[in-house]
């Protein structure tokens, strides 16, 4: 109703609602004149989220955003998760009646922007799209437009947890799907919902295999994509095509950082599913998923935005190449032999800029000046860099730049740093970019503008000589431009070629046509010299952009020496190694750390521990230990140095010998997957499912109390019967477990592993120390009484666990019976805990002890009275 009242108001409306038809979806900045400006609905939800007067006119509402601020507010609603398309007036009409010609010229969405305001520079910006299953695969593409990356994969079978783990390594900001497959499968939507991301329906119709090999091979004028290893009828083209199709409708700018598209063969990678990477807390944490206590936060020494986007992508995405393992580790190993030469890149690396994301701001014409200007100090930088040690970096170089491209870079860097002002800020402004002495015909052109002071000047002291008017003034106001004031009193010595302009209370104003003739050569000057900076600005652009791949490949290479030099740092300061890789399916981890807890820890007080699995035996570690004994943070130690090793970097332990490690698998028990709406046991024997029926010999399998979410013989059964199968395949794995009965059964191809505990008076000490054997007690109660619970309801538990164990003719776990504890004890976990003897005896005067502290009243004593009250327990302690 409002809507058609509105359409017949005006034409400027109709306009409006005609474009806004095309982009439902998202946030219209419809701009007039200096706002832009919302309307309606969209007017209503973003005054709402961004806290702006909602305004009405002629009954509609709407509200405004100034023009030249409007930055900050579209970062604002792309952090509310909005979609945002920017309506320009693209055409003036000189008929001020008639209306401005209005397009969206982009549109803004998380993962498509480039700006340095909207991006996380120490993150990558990765748009995930998933095409529909087609003959049991499912096609995918990853692209990350701030730095021109573009992946090509396919999916086969059991697609849920593959597009999980695909989430979970690439964190995309933004996830594209078909929208008939999103509406049709609810796992699938639920999954893709679960992402966190923006998630865009794309139509069926942009899923086509045929479209997305025309749209690539036009992309970058080839005529097939051979050169990528691509065929045309390749199923992942249905997702790239889609992707890319997407990008070319919201950037509307070209695209020309993305120069090349890789097909992803999952046979280089180390596969690793989403629970592994949630649980061994690769780049963020799994309490509130910041990057605090994660792998990444404990190993990371980069020092460019570029490089610590490149060693989370390595962490993500171990691989099993032994030739490329062996080329990183060369690398960290040359600058740990070289310490004068890594502070001296560290110190050089400090001064980079991110020439990734600059080359991609200039391949989409958003660069501004200042952006030519860090390009320059990052080549310029590269170039100090690999001209001191030419010999050492050559390798590396060829690897990304070639000698001719080094000579076009250098032309570049000299060119920029001639041509541009330093100093030049924001966008282009004329007057203040281009340097002088760069281009002769700016310099004559603004030697011509500069000049024009000095000929008006000229003509000023010429009609004085003429008139003898000592009172002329030669002045300029914008209204009637430049002109001649003389005082009221000399007014009758002004000569007949002056024309009358002004006239104020004490003097007049004149202009003549001598001095209209040289305002009209200044001003042709003025606008000459602009235009003549805008094209040589625009001339050294486009150099830049030409050399847009040279530059990205000085991004890649800083960006690859950065991690090396942070590998290097972190393996100098914490006494990291280098991995040794074997034809053997071995796994040889001597002094082992955990680098995360080994952190947070004093210096020296992390109790390092070995594995040795074999080729043909002690695959397979069953270990108990009591809760707190370092159980989980062993497992997972082995399982991250696993990790690094595969990533390329050095490990926390004093020598590793390896074979190459195709799958990891993290699970521990119980975890809490409500929001997923499964109950925490049926996920537990998902991924156990999962891990049994994809796991190799060459895997290595982590699980930390496999079992939990279900009644314990349930549990126990099931245990068992996971360990036995993963022992018949013979893969590699860590099997830590509170089932102690699983030690008492045939344990002749196991290697029963243990958590030292010492016995000391009346407490016991966690060693930390991994011994061959089996744990005595798991302390469970113990644990309990530590933690705080109170007193009678752990005396409860053991009584219900000693009749349920007699019950089911089960040995109870030896439990120790002595629920006491010091205050130092009661206020959280310690390394040692107050123990009760395991006889009667003993226990004896402690139930006393306990029953006299349970019925003295602190309330009704005077502090004396509670002062010998302890004492006398302490005498008969
Ligand atoms: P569990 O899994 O047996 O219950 P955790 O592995 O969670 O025990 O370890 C409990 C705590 O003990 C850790 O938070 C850590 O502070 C400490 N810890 C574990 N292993 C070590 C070690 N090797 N050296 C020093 N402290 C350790």
């Amino acid at each position: 109703m409002m809507k058609e009242q509105v359409l017949k108001n005006t034409p400027m409306m109709q306009q409006y609602l005609d474009i806004k038809a095309r982009h439902v979806d998202m946030i219209l900045f419809f701009r007039l004149g200096d706002f832009y400006e919302m309307f309606m609905d969209d007017a209503r939800e973003v005054s709402r989220l961004l806290n702006l007067t909602l305004t009405q006119r002629a009954g509609v509402p709407m509200c405004g955003i100034p023009y030249h601020a409007a930055r900050n507010y579209i970062k604002r609603l792309l952090d509310e998760g909005k979609k945002i398309a920017i309506c320009e007036q693209v055409e003036m009409t000189s008929d001020v009646k008639s209306l401005a010609r209005r397009e969206v010229v982009q549109i803004i969405t998380p993962a498509t922007v480039v700006d340095d305001d909207y991006l996380d520079a120490l993150s990558s910006s990765y748009i995930v799209c998933l095409a529909s299953v087609h003959a049991g695969s499912m096609p995918v593409a990853v692209t990350d437009i701030s730095s021109g990356e573009f992946l090509l994969d396919v999916l086969e079978e059991d697609h849920l947890p593959r597009i999980r783990s695909l989430i979970a390594q690439y964190r995309p900001k933004e996830i594209l799907v078909d929208e008939d497959e999103y509406f049709s499968h609810s796992n699938f939507a639920a999954l893709v919902d679960e992402g966190q991301a923006m998630v865009t329906k794309l139509p069926h119709g942009y899923f086509s295999v045929h479209d997305g090999f025309t749209l690539l091979c036009g992309h970058l004028g080839l005529a097939n994509l051979k050169a990528f290893g691509i065929p045309g009828d390749h199923p992942s083209l249905a997702a790239g095509g889609a992707a890319m199709r997407y990008l070319m409708d919201t950037a509307r700018s070209s695209l020309t950082q993305i120069t090349a598209f890789r097909l992803v063969t999952s046979g280089g990678l180390m596969q690793m599913d989403e629970a592994t990477r949630r649980n061994l807390e690769i780049v963020v944490n799994s309490q509130d998923g910041t990057q605090k206590f994660s792998l990444f936060d404990a190993v990371d020494h980069t020092r460019t935005a570029g490089g610590t986007r490149l060693l989370k992508s390595w962490l993500s995405a171990p691989i099993t190449d032994m030739t490329e393992l062996d080329r990183r580790h060369g690398w960290i190993a040359s600058f740990c032999d070289d310490v004068e030469e890594l502070k001296r890149v560290r110190n050089e690396l400090g001064t980079v800029l991110d020439a990734v994301r600059l080359s991609s701001r200039v391949a989409m014409n958003k660069a501004v000046p200042h952006d030519l200007v860090s390009i320059k100090q990052t080549i310029s930088t590269f170039f100090r860099i690999v001209s001191e040690k030419h010999e050492l970096y050559q390798m590396l170089l060829s690897y990304h730049v070639s000698d001719e491209n080094l000579e076009s870079l250098l032309t570049l860097m000299m060119t920029i740093g001639q041509a541009i002002n330093e100093d030049s800020k924001g966008p282009f402004e004329e007057g203040a970019v281009i340097k002088d002495g760069y281009d002769a015909v700016l310099d004559e052109l603004r030697g011509f503008r500069d000049h024009g002071t000095d000929i008006l000047e000229e003509y000023l002291a010429k009609v004085k000589g003429e008139t003898g008017i000592t009172t002329l003034r030669l002045s300029y106001n914008k209204i009637i431009g430049h002109y001649l004031e003389v005082s009221k009193g000399q007014v009758d010595k002004v000569p007949a070629n002056f024309y009358r302009k002004q006239t104020l209370v004490n003097a007049e104003r004149y202009t003549t046509d001598e001095l209209i003739a040289c305002e009209t050569r200044i001003l042709r000057a003025v606008s000459d010299a602009e235009k003549r900076e805008r094209h040589v600005y625009e001339a050294v652009m486009e150099d830049t952009r030409r050399n847009m791949e040279k530059i990205l490949a000085v991004g890649k290479f800083l960006s690859e020496l950065d991690v090396y030099q942070s590998h290097a740092t972190l393996a100098r300061e914490r006494s990291y190694i280098r991995p040794e890789f074997v034809m053997t399916d071995v796994l040889h981890i001597t002094e082992g750390r955990h680098p995360v807890v080994e952190k947070t820890l004093r210096a020296g007080t992390f109790v390092s521990n070995n594995l040795d699995m074999e080729e043909n035996s002690g695959r397979f570690c069953l270990i108990t230990g009591p809760n707190m004994a370092g159980k989980s943070t062993y497992l997972r130690q082995n399982a991250l140095i696993v990790l690094l090793a595969q990533s390329g970097s050095f490990v926390p332990a004093t020598s590793v010998r390896m074979g190459l490690v195709d799958r990891l698998y993290c699970r521990v028990g119980a975890s809490d997957n409500l929001a997923r709406g499964e109950s925490t046991f049926l996920v537990e024997m998902q991924e156990a499912a999962h891990i049994i029926r994809t796991a190799t010999p060459n895997s290595l399998v982590i699980m930390d109390e496999i079992g939990r979410g279900t009644s314990t013989q349930d549990g126990m059964s099931i245990a068992c019967a996971i360990m036995r199968r993963l022992q018949e395949m013979r893969t590699k794995t860590l099997f830590a477990t509170h089932y102690h009965e699983l030690t008492m059964l045939d344990t002749s191809q196991i290697q029963l592993l243990t958590l030292e505990v010492a016995q000391k008076a009346r407490k016991i000490i966690f060693m930390r120390k991994v011994i061959p054997g089996v744990a005595n007690s798991s302390y469970g109660l113990h644990v309990a009484a530590l933690a705080g619970l109170p007193v009678d309801v752990v005396r409860n538990a053991a009584d219900f666990q000693k009749k349920h164990f007699a019950d089911y003719n089960m040995s109870a776990p030896e439990q120790l019976d002595l629920f006491i504890m010091d205050d130092r004890q009661r206020s959280g976990y310690n390394d040692t805990a107050v123990l009760g003897g395991a006889d009667d005896d003993e226990s004896l005067p402690i139930r006393e002890i306990m029953e006299e502290l349970e019925d003295f009243s602190i309330d009704d004593s005077t502090p004396r009275e509670a002062l010998d009250f302890v004492a006398s327990l302490k005498e008969r302690l």
